[in-house]
């Protein structure tokens, strides 16, 4: 047991869909989220993280608040689209561009889907666990429902 690892980066544990207690094990069986169009295989997690022990499904419905994440995603990727397509295409009133986008934008969220799924759940347990560097000692978090 060494201490001295150093900490993963934040975005680069995100992305990679690591455990956001260690930010080593990962979060999803499949490694690849597009291998298996099936949500048992797109969602499919682990219960607790293999290096660390946290749980991940924090308590019964943790799970109905990604809708959210997923909502706020879905969004930020359709402006970044929207300001690619007006650099690189242009965007006017005189003719149909701004329909291209729209179309194209909806087929391209509905491709990434998977992915988008996974990185929801992801971020939102961040919201909730913080990176501990004794996570071999100390106690996986959970909620204190004790009032
Ligand atoms: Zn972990």
């Amino acid at each position: 047991m060494d201490n001295k690892r150093p900490k993963p980066n934040y975005f680069w544990s995100i992305l990679t869909m690591r455990c956001p207690r260690c930010r080593r094990g990962p979060m999803f069986k499949g490694a690849n989220p597009f291998k298996k169009i099936k949500l048992s295989y797109i969602l499919d997690m682990p219960e607790t993280c293999p290096e660390c022990g946290q749980r991940y499904d924090l308590e019964h419905g943790f799970w109905y608040g990604t809708g959210y994440v997923s909502y706020a995603l879905a969004v930020a990727v359709s402006v970044a689209t929207f300001l690619a397509w007006m650099v690189l295409i242009g965007v006017s009133t005189e003719d149909n561009r701004i329909f291209y986008w729209l179309g194209l934008n909806g087929v391209l969220l509905l491709l990434i889907q998977p992915w988008l799924m996974r990185l929801s759940r992801v971020i939102y347990l961040y919201f909730f666990v913080s990176y501990d560097e004794n996570y071999k000692q100390s106690k996986p978090f959970e909620f204190d429902h004790k009032l």
